[in-house]
């Protein structure tokens, strides 16, 4: 479909109740506002509607419906599959809507659902508050936030879907709705881990918690031929950390960076990265036994504003890159596992791949796997293989590795992916049953009430259960 096919009518009587901007393959605008943060993507939507009003996303929601157009959704577009953006169709933007409002009395912020994990920080830490969100500031916190959310408040505080206290939303129909503990209860249970299947959130509304301003930030670096015993060293360590201490084990290439010495630019290493939401004192004692080991390359590792530890990682994946990532959740890692992961690491065809593995447990453990739609409760461990290069000539074998290594890795998994991460969904199957269990039945009759049609598709589909 392109624009001169939508009917004129219908658009204009869609822009003379749109606050927004309409933006057109015509406009100077356009080549930026469809682009989004993996530029893999490249789709060429006929309509980007950038909302200012939940009236503007009921609005763009009829005149879709009236258009027969494909609807995509877009919070910061920051999906590695590129969901925010569809070829054709109309594209639901909301990155205009970012304001957050916090009341500290009751430690809850409203965040609109436009707004990027940034934008949430600088609101809550003038109080001395947070709620877990992702490790890179720059990151959507709608997308983040339904697909689940493992961030570096993680094991204190849960996943960021946990600290949902309720969430606006606009359904397929038109209707504004909130969900929460009391209203809706079957959609809020089903947007804590469901994705973007069951309308359009206009905002979230988050419970938050102390922490910071200062925090203490872990990130030592270590040659990758120590990788075996340092994976051993933080396993082991994993096994008796405190809800304070959120940390990974990753394998990557030393980036090149202003900051670093030339000489380690593009060294393959081993980075053992956290943070501890405590005193920073706690964490300075507790890291030390990761910091202080034999042969470090580079650490950065020491007392930080939770606003720069929120930031540090923000340069290294820059929008504009290519990008692919994969995922798995792994109850244990046994030695076996640990043995094809760093083997496999050490073979990686680009440095710009990032493999790591995110200590989980903690609070995300605490919350029992029915009580809401992210069902890897269990797991200690998240697997994740973040490709990112810039030249297109290495897509295809970067992609085509990648996803060899995450085959290799399935046995050692426990059968679930985080939905974040999805590589491009190419995969055969539906991931929902095999990954989320009961969850899923349940998740397809939400679905079901709240999109009968499967007018919100594009995303990692539920499709709705079929009727009694
Ligand atoms: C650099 C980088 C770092 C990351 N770090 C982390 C991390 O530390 N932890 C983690 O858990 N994840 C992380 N992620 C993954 C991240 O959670 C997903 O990419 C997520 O989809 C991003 O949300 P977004 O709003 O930016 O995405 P978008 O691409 O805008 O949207 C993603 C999905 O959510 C849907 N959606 C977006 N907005 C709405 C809305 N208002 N209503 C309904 N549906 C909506 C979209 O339709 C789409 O299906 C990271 C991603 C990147 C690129």
């Amino acid at each position: 479909m392109n624009p001169s096919s939508i009917d004129n009518n219908s658009m204009n009587t869609f822009k003379a109740a749109f606050s927004g901007p309409v933006i057109t393959p015509g406009n100077a605008e356009y080549e930026h506002a469809r682009r989004v943060w993996n530029h893999m993507i490249d789709r060429r939507p006929a309509v980007i509607a950038q909302c200012r009003t939940p009236s503007d996303v009921a609005a763009a929601i009829g005149f879709a419906r009236e258009n027969g157009l494909v609807i995509a959704v877009r919070g910061g577009g920051h999906n590695v599959a590129g969901y925010a953006v569809c070829d054709d169709g109309l594209v639901i933007d909301m990155s205009l809507m970012r304001e957050v409002t916090v009341d500290p009395e009751s430690r809850r912020a409203r965040v609109a659902a436009g707004a990027r994990w940034a934008d949430v920080d600088r609101a809550t830490q003038p109080h001395g508050l947070a709620t877990p969100g992702g490790e890179v500031s720059e990151t959507g916190v709608a997308g983040l936030t339904l697909g689940g959310g493992v961030g570096y408040l993680r094991r204190k505080y849960g996943m960021s879907s946990d600290n949902l206290l309720s969430v606006g939303l606009v359904t397929a129909d038109g209707h504004t709705l909130t969900a929460s503990a009391n209203q809706n209860q079957d959609l809020f249970w089903a947007l804590r881990g469901g994705g973007g299947n069951f309308g359009v959130v206009t905002a979230f509304e988050f419970q938050l918690h102390p922490v910071g301003p200062e925090v203490y930030s872990v990130n030592p670096f270590y040659p990758l031929d120590q990788a075996e015993w340092l994976f051993r060293t933080w396993r082991a360590f994993t096994a008796e950390a405190p809800d304070e201490a959120s940390t990974a084990f990753a394998i990557w290439s030393i980036p090149t960076h202003p900051d670093i010495p030339a000489h380690l630019h593009g060294t393959d290493a081993c980075l053992l990265d956290g943070m501890y939401s405590g005193p920073p004192e706690g964490g300075e004692a507790l890291f030390r036994t990761m910091r202080d080991l034999d042969g470090k390359l580079l650490d950065f590792s020491g007392r930080a504003t939770y606003l720069e530890a929120q930031q540090a990682f923000d340069a290294f994946l820059p929008e504009g890159g290519l990008y692919y990532w994969k995922s798995l959740f792994m109850d244990r890692i046994s030695d076996e596992a640990l043995h094809t992961i760093v083997s496999m690491s050490a073979k990686r065809p680009s440095p710009g791949i990032l493999v790591i593995i995110r200590h989980l447990g903690g609070a995300i453990e605490r919350v029992a796997p029915d009580a809401t739609a992210v069902r890897n409760r269990a797991a200690q461990y998240m697997l994740s293989i973040d490709g990112g290069w810039t030249d297109p000539a290495e897509s295809t074998d970067n992609i085509a590795w990648i996803r060899h290594f995450w085959e290799e890795m399935r046995p050692f998994s426990n059968g679930g992916v985080y939905m974040n991460f999805p590589g491009f969904a190419e995969d055969e199957g539906d991931p929902w049953p095999t990954s989320h269990g009961s969850n899923y039945q349940r998740l397809a009759e939400v679905k079901r009430k709240y999109d009968p049609t499967n007018l919100f598709r594009m995303n990692q589909n539920i499709r709705p259960a079929e009727g009694p």
